[in-house]
């Protein structure tokens, strides 16, 4: 079973690379913030909550986005195996998953870390809201916020697992086909 954690920062590109290795090995993708936003679209209160702090640019509690992998991973019991996309974002979140996979009879293989320099993802964020309409990627104070926040508060999830020598950097520059490739050739030995 292949369990990968796709680590980046905001418009490192861990979306589109997530949804094209769900595709090539088989895994169930799952992105915590596509799951916010689908509670954000049904109306639940799981969503209302998660709204005002999307819209500014700030971090949804961790046992939120906790318990909507719980739920994907009971959902999708029978996978071959999942990518995570943008979870986890604390070090908090990170012993959370090593509990519920552990709990789960399964354990994170890899986490890979496409790295972008950081004037090249605002670039990258600011086109994405003229081209998609995202509210968060519209506003470049609310980029700002989330690039800062983070290096504040997500980056620390490189060392946790750096300890346990799962962490894996990629270059996230280049075409979309190129950094595939990266990342695939990488995830083939594991
Ligand atoms: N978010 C969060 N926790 C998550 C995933 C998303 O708090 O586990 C929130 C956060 O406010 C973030 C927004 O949802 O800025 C959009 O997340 P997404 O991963 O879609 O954006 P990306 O980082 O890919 O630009
Ligand atoms: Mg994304």
């Amino acid at each position: 079973m292949l369990n990968i954690v796709l680590f980046g920062a905001p418009g490192a590109g861990k979306g589109t690379q997530a949804a094209l290795l769900a595709e090539k090995r088989g895994l169930v993708h799952l992105s915590t913030g596509n799951l916010l936003r689908q509670e954000i679209s049904s109306g639940t209160a799981t969503g209302k909550i998660a709204q005002r702090l999307i819209d500014n640019g700030e971090l949804v509690p961790d046992g939120m986005v906790i318990g909507l992998i719980r739920e994907q991973l009971e959902k999708h019991a029978n996978a071959g195996g999942f990518i995570f996309d943008g979870f986890p974002r604390t070090p908090e979140q990170a012993a959370a998953l090593d509990l519920l996979m552990e709990e789960k009879g399964m354990s994170v293989s890899a986490m890979v870390a496409l790295e972008v320099a950081v004037e090249e993802l605002t670039d990258r964020l600011l086109k994405r809201g003229r081209e998609s309409g995202r509210a968060d990627d519209r506003s470049f104070d609310v980029i700002q916020t989330r690039i800062n926040v983070y290096h504040r508060k997500t980056t620390p999830v490189i060392e946790y697992y750096r300890a346990q020598r799962k962490y894996h950097p990629v270059d996230g520059t280049g075409s979309v086909e190129d950094i595939s490739e990266r990342l695939y050739r990488y995830i083939i030995h594991l």
